[in-house]
Formats: structure tokens, C-alpha cells, sequence
């Protein structure tokens, strides 16, 4: 029976280097580089493609793909503790060459790109030349895609876009778009939309506007386009895997992602776990260290049973995949992932907060955009509550209900059963 949590030691050396390698030359560079991926920027340009030779060289470059893109096939697990260290960096994945949308996007081209699409985007995207966007979201809603407009019309050998996206991440800076659209109206809502690539600098394109998050500044740093598409015309050899496809597509690119994103998240919680409990060990008050009473020290306990079981979750979910080598067989699991995910850094973050007081609360610490943040991770990829959904609907499937108005486990019923099983034995024995 194999029941170990050791790392392999080979893997464990290379995991020490990352560790080493993230604190001395991420971390300073999250603090000096605006946006990570933003190639038009001097600073970024000077700070970032340095590191990620460093990372290609050592052999770590985009390791979430799988061998048919040229990557290690080292695993979902392995992947996992790699992860959990570049979580504590805003810039390490894009030095490790698995930032989001783009990893998710490589792999859509991959399985379903013409030979021209993948040459034109797929090598200068795995090398980060270019930077790529996903628009599928609508400004009319993005968790019920059955509202979704945004349509596509078949004019000879082109197809013709209009309609208008919501929070199409980085689609300003764009050199392609996967914009998903209906072509198929009348069919059932699962089968109507298609996806296509559109080049960026399609005429039609219109960013409307960058939206940026609740810590960013009004009018600066946004980088979530309203994107209006209008007549934006594409040839059909653009559109990505069947007509009617788009959710089969959609699903390829979140795989490992959500696990890669959980684990992310561990190592981003342990980071703000550290600063809460060096600030529970740093100040005083009422002649007491603040670690000293009970009510922080239960913040401090739960914050430390709350990462670890997320961890023991997530790990384990990554090793599942790992021996069915399928993600439907695992889905209860990877919902479970994505639904914990938000509250282990909305909890641990917000305690980081209360207990740094007014400090907490400005941009001279990272806890407010944590804080947004969590709500982030539990909005992308599928709301929170829709991910709790699926997983008890899942869990539901495997009941079957009473066989009579008593539950199967009414301790009357087990009892009279037990007599029965055992009569012989009992037999003749005074019993009180
Ligand atoms: C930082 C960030 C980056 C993003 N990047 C992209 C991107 O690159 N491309 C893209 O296409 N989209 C992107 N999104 C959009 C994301 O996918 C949507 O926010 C998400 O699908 C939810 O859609 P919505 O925001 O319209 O919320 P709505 O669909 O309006 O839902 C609002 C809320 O209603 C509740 N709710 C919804 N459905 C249910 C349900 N079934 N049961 C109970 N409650 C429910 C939830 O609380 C939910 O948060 C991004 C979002 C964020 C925050």
C-alpha cells in the first residue's frame, strides 16, 4: 500500500532552488514591475526575460505543458509544490512561462489551431513574445453563458463578430483574442456558440475601456477590457474545433489550471500567514505580546488548520488526476479546490489585516488587494457558489433514499438487525 508524502529527492533539489530563486528575484521584482505582462514596458523588459533565461536554462520553462507541446509531462503533483512557491509572487509565473490566460490559450491553439494559426501564435506565445487574451465573459452576466449575445455570422469564407465582452483580460495588449460567439442560435444552449481566433488589430476591435480592480486607481493600471466587437471579420479557418463547440473548447484550458491556481494560492496564503504571525510575535499591548491572548492565538490556529487541510485537499486532488489521468473523474474534488480557494485567502488575509490595525488597512501593506483578490479567485473560472453546487450535486448522485419513512441508520432498525445476526449466540444469555 502506498500511502507517502515524501517529495522525491531530485524534485525536492529542484524545488529548493525555486524556492530560493522566487524570494531573491521574484519577489523584488513584483515590487518595481507595474504590470508583468506588459512587453511595451522598459522596466518590465529589463527585469523579466533576464529571469526566465535563467529558468529555461535550469530546465523549468513552461512545465505545464504536456510532452505533445514539448513539455516534461512531470505530473499534476509535481506541479503542485511547484506552484505552491510561485504563489508567493505576483511575477513568477510569467518567469516560470505558465502565466494565465496564455497557458490555458497555448493549449486551445495546440489541440484545435490550424498548422498557419499555431505557427503564427502558438511558438512566439509558449516563448512569451506575445501576450494573448480569452473573451468570453459579457457585460450582461458570466456565470449563466446562456445569456451570453455576442454573435457570429457566416459571410462567404469569413465570419462576421458583433457584440460586446466583459473582463477580456489583457485584450488591450492582444496579439490574438479566443472570443466565443453564437453561430448557432436555434440550437440547444450548450451547442450554440462557436470560438474563433481574431488576430489583434482586426478592425472592429474597439477596448472601450480598461477596467481596473477595487485597489487600482480610478482611470489607471485597469487591464480588464469591455471590448466592443463590431463587423470584425475573420476567416473561417479561425474558428477553433467544431461549429457549435465553444464549451468543449472552453474546457481545455482549465485542465491542471484550477489545481495550479489552488496551489498558487497556498503559497500566497502561507506568505500572509507569515507576516500575521510575525506581527502577533512583534507587538505589544495592555503589557502582553498580541500573541499572548487567546483570541489571536484561536486566529493564528485556525488560519493554520484551514491552509493545511486546503493543501492536504488540493495535493490530493493533484495526485487523483495523476493516477485516473482523467479530470471528470475528479471533478467533485477539483469544485471542492476551487470553492475552498476563495475562503482560505479571504479568512487568512482578512486576520492579517485586523491584527496589522491601521497599518492593515493601507497600500503600505498587500491585505486589501488579497482581500480583493480572493474575491477574484472566486469569481473566474466559475462562481463559488456554482462550484458548491456541483460538487453536492455530485456527492448526492452516489444516495439512494430510505427504504421507508425511518433513515437506514435508525438505531432501532440497526439494533433489531443485530439481534438477529447474532441470535445464536445470544441465545439463552440473560441479558438486563
Ligand atoms: C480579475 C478577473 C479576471 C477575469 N478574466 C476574465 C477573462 O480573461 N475572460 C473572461 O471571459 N472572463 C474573465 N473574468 C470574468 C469571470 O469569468 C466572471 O466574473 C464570472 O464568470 C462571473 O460572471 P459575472 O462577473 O458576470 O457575475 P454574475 O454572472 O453576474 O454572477 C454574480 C454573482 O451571482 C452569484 N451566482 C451566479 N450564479 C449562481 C448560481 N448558479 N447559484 C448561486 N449564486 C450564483 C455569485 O455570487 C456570482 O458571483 C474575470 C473576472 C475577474 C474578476
Amino acid at each position: 500500500m502506498g500511502w507517502d508524502f515524501s517529495t522525491d529527492p531530485q524534485w525536492a533539489a529542484q524545488l529548493a532552488w525555486v524556492d530560493d530563486f522566487v524570494r531573491s528575484e521574484c519577489e523584488p521584482v513584483d515590487l518595481l514591475v507595474k504590470e508583468s505582462h506588459d512587453l511595451n514596458d522598459p522596466v518590465r523588459q529589463a527585469l523579466i526575460p533576464p529571469l526566465q533565461r535563467i529558468v529555461k536554462e535550469r530546465g523549468l520553462w513552461a512545465t505545464h505543458l504536456g510532452p505533445h507541446l514539448g513539455g516534461p509531462g512531470y505530473g499534476q503533483l509535481k506541479l503542485a509544490l511547484l506552484n505552491e512557491i510561485l504563489g508567493r509572487s505576483e511575477c513568477a509565473p510569467i518567469v516560470f512561462g505558465s502565466q494565465a490566460p496564455d497557458s490555458g490559450n497555448s493549449e486551445i491553439l495546440a489541440q484545435y489551431g490550424t498548422p498557419e494559426l499555431k505557427e503564427r501564435y502558438l511558438e512566439p506565445l509558449l516563448d512569451n513574445r506575445i501576450v494573448s487574451c480569452f473573451s468570453m465573459t459579457e457585460p450582461q452576466g458570466g456565470a449563466d453563458p446562456k445569456v451570453f449575445t455576442t454573435a457570429a455570422v457566416q459571410d462567404g469564407d469569413s465570419w462576421i463578430i458583433n457584440g460586446e465582452k466583459w473582463f477580456s483580460s489583457f485584450a488591450s495588449m492582444a496579439s490574438f483574442l479566443i472570443v466565443m460567439a453564437v453561430t448557432d442560435p436555434e440550437a440547444p444552449p450548450y451547442e450554440r456558440h462557436s470560438m474563433f481566433v481574431v488576430p489583434g488589430g482586426t478592425p472592429g476591435i474597439n477596448v472601450l475601456r480598461d477596467v481596473g480592480l477595487g485597489y487600482q486607481p480610478l482611470g489607471g493600471g485597469g487591464r480588464e477590457g469591455y471590448v466592443r466587437y463590431e463587423n470584425v471579420r475573420v476567416p473561417a479557418d479561425h474558428m477553433l474545433g467544431p461549429r457549435g463547440g465553444a464549451f468543449v473548447v472552453a474546457q481545455t484550458r482549465l485542465g491542471g489550471g484550477r489545481i495550479h491556481h489552488a496551489m498558487r494560492t497556498v503559497g500566497l496564503v502561507r506568505r500572509i500567514f507569515d507576516m500575521l504571525c510575525e506581527r502577533a510575535v512583534s507587538r505589544h499591548t495592555q503589557g502582553q505580546m498580541l500573541g499572548d491572548k487567546q483570541l489571536v492565538q484561536e486566529m493564528i490556529a485556525d488560519s493554520w488548520m484551514e491552509i493545511e487541510a486546503f493543501r492536504l485537499l488540493t495535493l490530493q486532488t493533484a495526485w487523483k488526476i495523476d493516477q485516473h489521468n482523467d479530470y471528470q473523474a475528479v471533478r467533485a474534488d477539483i469544485s471542492a479546490v476551487k470553492a475552498m480557494m476563495q475562503k482560505v485567502l479571504h479568512d487568512v488575509s482578512a486576520r492579517a489585516l485586523q491584527l496589522h490595525g491601521s497599518l492593515g488597512t493601507t497600500h503600505e501593506m498587500p491585505f486589501v488587494q488579497h482581500l480583493v483578490e480572493s474575491f477574484v479567485l472566486g469569481l473566474a473560472d466559475g462562481p463559488t457558489e456554482v462550484h458548491k453546487t456541483v460538487l453536492a450535486r455530485l456527492l448526492l448522485k452516489k444516495y439512494k433514499p430510505a427504504a421507508d419513512l425511518f433513515p437506514s441508520e435508525h438505531l432501532l432498525r440497526l439494533r433489531d438487525a443485530a439481534e438477529q445476526k447474532f441470535a445464536k449466540q445470544l441465545a439463552g444469555i440473560a441479558r438486563s
